[in-house]
């Protein structure tokens, strides 16, 4: 009886749902024309005037100079465009407030996993059309991203750790500081390993999972209840073990550092980023240059907890007071010294949907603002690997374009307010 109830309901809402899904089917086909008054070409650091972006579907079909005509104008005449901004450093399910450390005792996962729509979001509106998510659970970001990639709700594109690998009593060692009666012993799904065998399993069970990258904490980090924030956390066995796996199903590998042993001794394994890297010193710096290894910088978490740390846990205050702004001057450094920078925020340590402080940091620090914006652009993709997808606005390529009012190379703080997102040719804000 159900069944058949289920099924008349089904046949009779049928030429309704049938007619919305053509009209938004025709409405997504649709060509559509974007009149371009400036136009950031990534791959090239250039900027173009006057140029028309055509895109049929999810792709951009062609750049022509000079405004074409047709059916579908978009009209940025008045701005500056540029490809979908990618944070490489994300966590959707959290924000970090100084109640947030009791909070996950009084809350279930979905509760985690509603938070993530609504920063999945703010994030897309903020500009980020693909982010990475270096650490949540699993189930919340898996399904996130479906969700994301069905269309159901709006958000970026995302590639995710799952639960970020650490060792035991290291800086993602989810037990950390609990009364002992709470501490257990987590193993390698949970995300703690210790050895070759954990090691190999950590990462084959986030394949299991769906993971799209690898997060290892190879030091000690700033908001876990734990002492160091930079002592190291993994063996040279442990790093090798982790990268021999993680080669065989092609993961990128991100590693948080501070303290500049364990960074040196990841680099060494063949990760493929550091993140924060606050203690990176000129032999951490002349290995990741050697090795192409990019460095994801965080400045605004940096910045963030610094300001902030008179809230957090005893434990947690002396080490948000050094490390903050110490990563702002380790990014001058590397920069100069020619190592390569992924776009990179730590957004959930601060409020999500404020991804684009990150640029004014830099730029303060001497980077270029046009190094700045291809960082969060090409140089993201290249970390990803998806570049010959995304990352620029050129023919053949997905259409995630943005634009912001006023010219981001003379005023950078332009990119915390970007007022036109379109992704996979949809637009999410005008
Ligand atoms: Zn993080």
């Amino acid at each position: 009886m159900k069944h058949i109830l289920t099924g008349l309901l089904m046949i009779s809402c049928l030429p309704v749902f049938a007619q919305e899904v053509a009209a938004e089917i025709t409405q997504e086909m649709a060509k559509k024309v974007i009149h371009a008054g400036k136009l950031i070409d990534t791959e090239r650091g250039k900027v173009l005037e006057k140029q028309s972006i055509i895109i049929e579907g999810k792709q951009i079909v062609d750049v022509k100079p000079g405004y074409v005509s047709g059916d579908n104008i978009i009209d940025l005449k008045d701005s500056v465009v540029m490809p979908g901004l990618m944070d490489m450093h994300t966590h959707l399910m959290t924000d970090v407030t100084p109640e947030s450390y009791t909070e996950e005792f009084f809350h279930d996962e979905s509760y985690f996993a509603i938070k993530a729509t609504v920063n999945a979001q703010k994030t897309l509106q903020a500009g980020f059309t693909t982010v990475r998510d270096l650490g949540s659970d699993p189930r919340v970001t898996r399904e996130l991203s479906k969700a994301i990639n069905s269309g159901m709700i709006p958000g970026p594109r995302m590639f995710n750790a799952g639960k970020s690998i650490a060792t035991t009593g290291g800086h993602a060692d989810p037990t950390n500081g609990l009364n002992y009666k709470l501490m257990k012993d987590p193993g390698p799904k949970e995300g703690v390993i210790n050895g070759r065998a954990d090691a190999l399993k950590a990462v084959r069970q986030r394949y299991k999972e769906g993971a799209d990258v690898i997060k290892l904490t190879v030091t000690g980090g700033v908001l876990s209840l734990a002492k160091s924030g930079e002592n190291p956390q993994f063996t040279n066995g442990e790093l090798e073990a982790v990268m021999e796996a993680a080669k065989d199903y092609d993961f990128v590998v991100a590693v948080h550092a501070h303290g500049a042993e364990g960074m040196k001794r990841a680099i060494k394994a063949g990760v493929h980023s550091v993140e924060h890297g606050t203690y990176m010193d000129d032999e951490a710096m002349r290995l990741m240059k050697k090795h192409g290894t990019y460095y994801v910088p965080t400045i605004t978490a940096g910045k963030w907890v610094a300001e902030k740390a008179d809230g957090y846990p005893a434990v947690v205050q002396p080490k948000a007071r050094a490390v903050g702004p110490q990563i702002q001057k380790t990014f001058a450094k590397a920069y100069k010294k020619g190592v390569k920078i992924a776009y990179g925020t730590d957004a959930g340590v601060f409020p999500h949907g404020l991804n684009g402080r990150e640029f004014a940091y830099m730029v303060e620090a001497g980077m270029p603002a046009m190094e700045a914006i291809q960082s969060a652009t090409m140089e993201s993709a290249k970390l990803l690997r998806i570049d010959n997808k995304l990352g620029s606005i050129a023919k053949g390529k997905v259409a995630d374009i943005i634009a912001v009012k006023g010219d981001p190379l003379s005023n950078i703080k332009v990119m915390e307010n970007v007022s036109f997102v379109m992704k996979d040719g949809k637009v999410h804000k005008e």
